[in-house]
Parts: C-alpha cells; structure tokens; sequence
C-alpha cells in the first residue's frame, strides 16, 4: 500500500559506517536504499577522527545531498538518518543526525523508533536546567549522556540508555568511536555487516546489498555494540531484555529484500498470503494486490488457491510526492493519482484484492471503487494481517486511535464502508505461523493488533496518541 496515502507511516531508517574512505558516500548509497522509511528530512555526520561535520535537510536523500554538499563531508565513518515527523513534528532543527558540540568533544546522534518516557525525562531534565535545541525525543539521550556522573565515555552511554523506555535503535558518534545500542525488546530492526575492514550498520539489510556490504549478524535486545579503531566490542546494558520486534516491520514496512532476524520479508509476506488463503478461500477469477507492499502477500494467496495471479492494479509512480498532502480530502484524492485499475484485467471477473492492513478505510473504499468501477463484478478483499485497533507508541504512525476504523467496527460494519462483496482479515495465529518462528507470538510486538504492548506506556504518551490529529 501506498505510506503517503494510507496514513501509515515508519518514522526513520538509519545508518552508519565506521572505518571506511568513502563513508559518506557509502552512506548516501545507504539511506537511498532506506528512504521508504521517511521522506521527510535526511541527514549525514562524518567524522574525520578530529572533528564531526553535518550536512542535513527537509526532502529526499536524492535531494539534500547535491555533489557540493557530498564534497563537504570528508572523513572515515559517518552516520545518516532518514525522517518520517510525527511525535515531535517536523522542521529543520529536528531532522537528524543530532549534532552537539561541547568542550568535552561533539556527540552525533540517529535514532530509529519512540520514546514513551521522554515527556517525563525532558521535564526532570529541563528542571536541572538542560536546554533543548528540537522538540524531537531523540535528543533527549544526549542530555542523559552530558549529565551521567560517569567518568568514561561508554559507562556514560550505558548509563543514559538504560533510563529510556520505548524503542529506539540509537546510531551514536564521536570524535573517535561509533556506538551502536537497541532497546531491550529490539523492537525496531537493526543490524550490522562489513565492507571489507569496515563495519556497517542499518536499519534493513537492503541497505548493505546495495553497496556490496557482508551481513555478520542483527544486533541483539538490550545490545551496544562499540565500534572503534581497534575493532568492535559488544556489552549488554539491559538485564532484562526479551525480544518484541514490530510485526509491521513484516506486514508493511520493511522492503521486500530485507531480511529481518532471519526471515526475508518477501517471502513472510508470501507466506501470509497463503495463510489468508487457508483462512479465506473464495471462489473468484484473478487475484491483484495493492502495489507495492501486498504484492507478495498477493502472490502467495494466488499459488495457494490456484486463482491466477493478475496486475489488475497499476501504480503511477511519476506523481510527484509534494501533492499527497495529510488531510482526508487529499488523501482521496491521492489514491486516484498514485492508483489505476486495470480494465482489460478486471472488466467482468470477480476479483479477490489483497492488501496489507487498514488503516481509516477510506483507501481501501476507493480502491475498491476503482476496480468496480473498471468492470469488476465482485470485489472481495482479504487483508493480509489482523484488524489495527489500537495505536502504536513506538514510532509508527497509525493515526489515533479515533481515526483506526476497526478500533470501534466490526468486520462486517468496515466491508459495509468499503462496499467490497466480502472482506477477511487474516488471524493473529495465521500471522505469526506465516513467519515460521518457532517462539510464536512471543518474540514479537503485535500491539497495535492485540493491546498488548511490551513495555509500560506513560500518561503524557497516551495522551498525545489519543488527542492529537
Ligand atoms: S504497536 Fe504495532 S506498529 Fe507499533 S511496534 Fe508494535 S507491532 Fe509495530
């Protein structure tokens, strides 16, 4: 499904490279492979082992780093950061890296997720006087940092991160090391490779395909991994962490060629759509997903039932991003442009369309529009993963919980306002069974499906979610 339309949105990708010549470069080539996980600002920090120096912007990857300011940012390692703005808002001063200077040396920072306690540290901190520079939560580690009583750098950091509560794969950069550390529930993926003497980290493993990194191993709950020129050392700064990984990362945002813990997205999707097909058999003429992310689950939900697989849907992909604005009007009109539906496909069949989750409903009513109204008889839409009744705290952007059609609808109430013949979701069990895992629900977070979130979630949090938008 389409992020900019859907109301669906990852907040941040990152990356990192320490040990290399060309580490800016590399990690240009990095964030471009993460981009579908924020598009709203970009940054690269270098270090050229004296001094750290960004380069940083609202817009694309393509667009903030021209080749003057790629020249800029000479040095062996280097951090980059892609933004998707929700909690915090957006504008320049919080688009990331973070960049601090001081009298004891500068301190970059990158984070991938959502603090649920940073209102209540930001207050404490503020009363002992820290200033901040962004309304990001990100920023609030490096004030924990500044303000550790302890004398070396990575007891300081140990110390900082293990204050936080929420998720957070934090990518941190001085003068001379590179520390890599995730939440003890490793909710958001993370995970490390080398480029020959060079280690690599990133948010999805696409981003080392793309410049030819080696993947070693995914960075473990509770994990900091300190990365220096003597090499890399690893250190547990949670005694309690147990393994939550976001169940979207699998269902919606991660790329097709990621491989997250072990399991390539693509064919978790698959495997989903053959789940769906188990679930919901439907006698119907083609099969079409809803380009780009339930293209897999749709092809797998085709191979199961035999019904053959069809491009009944085609996706404009020349409108350009400036004209998807978040507001529900737009948002409809959004679908128009990005979406076609294809006659010569459709015209007179019964069609069964996959997508991958839903969200308000109103794209999915106008997808489902679309096809009817390019001459299919019957659409039946199966839904690739439970219904979304609950928000998200942890960096994913799934509207409140007002705007969540199944946080108060029954199936039956949504297929109604999508006017689709019938409409499935896929079960809980079906979805964790799709990946194969022989821990079950346990090694994942599947809050937003369940209610039931890994960690505590403070009141100030709670009432951001449910009042804002
Ligand atoms: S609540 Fe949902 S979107 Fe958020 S981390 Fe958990 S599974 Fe992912």
């Amino acid at each position: 499904m389409l992020a900019e339309i859907k109301g669906l949105n990852e907040e941040c990708g990152v990356f990192g490279v320490w040990g290399h010549q060309d580490a800016a470069q590399l990690t240009y080539y990095g964030l471009h492979a993460l981009q579908h996980r924020g598009q709203e600002g970009t940054g690269i920090v270098v270090s050229d082992g004296t001094t750290l120096k960004g380069v940083k912007g609202e817009g694309l990857v393509t667009e903030i780093f021209t080749a003057d300011r790629m020249a800029e940012l000479t040095g062996s390692a280097a951090i980059g950061h892609v933004r998707y703005a929700t909690a915090g808002g957006g504008g320049y001063e919080n688009v990331q890296p973070l960049l601090f200077h001081s009298q004891s040396g500068s301190l970059a920072l990158a984070h991938n997720g959502n603090l649920v306690n940073a209102n209540s540290l930001k207050h404490q901190l503020e009363a002992q006087g820290s200033i901040f520079q962004t309304s990001s939560d990100s920023e609030v580690l490096a004030h924990l940092i500044r303000r550790s009583g302890f004398a070396h750098k990575n007891d300081q950091v140990k110390n900082a991160l293990s204050m936080l509560k929420g998720a957070y794969a934090y990518l941190i950069m001085t003068e001379n090391e590179l520390m890599v550390a995730l939440d003890p529930h490793g909710l958001r993926p993370l995970s490390l490779a080398c480029l020959g003497d060079a280690y690599v980290v990133a948010s999805e493993t696409c981003a080392f395909d793309v410049i030819g990194a080696e993947y070693i191993r995914d960075i473990q709950p509770g994990e900091l991994l300190i990365i220096n020129d003597n090499g890399l050392k690893s250190e547990q700064f949670a005694v309690n962490s147990t393994k939550a990984m976001c169940m979207m990362e699998y269902v919606y945002f991660s790329r097709p060629d990621s491989n997250i813990l072990g399991v390539n997205v693509h064919t978790a999707r698959k495997n989903m759509g053959k789940r769906l097909a188990i679930e919901a058999p439907i006698d119907a003429d083609v099969v079409t997903g809803v380009p780009d992310s339930s293209i897999s689950a749709a092809i797998g939900y085709a191979e199961a039932t035999g019904i053959p697989y069809e491009m009944g849907l085609i996706k404009n992909k020349y409108v350009g991003r400036t004209f998807i604005q978040p507001t529900q009007a737009l948002r409809e009109q959004g679908v128009k442009m990005k979406l076609s539906a294809v006659r010569g496909v459709v015209e007179g069949k019964r069609v069964v369309m996959v997508d991958d989750s839903i969200v308000r409903g109103t794209t999915s009513r106008r997808i489902v529009n679309l096809l009817k109204e390019a001459g299919a008889t019957e659409v039946h839409v199966v839904i690739s993963s439970p219904p979304i009744k609950n928000p998200c705290f942890y960096g994913i952007d799934t509207a409140t919980k007002e705007e969540l059609i199944a946080s108060d609808k029954s199936v039956e109430e949504i297929r109604q306002i999508i006017g689709a013949d019938s409409l499935t979701f896929l079960s809980t069990e079906g979805m964790v069974a799709a990946l194969g895992q022989t821990e079950g629900a346990n090694g994942f977070c599947l809050g937003c499906f369940t209610g039931n979130y890994p960690t505590e979630i403070y009141p100030d949090t709670l009432q951001y979610y449910y009042q804002r938008g």
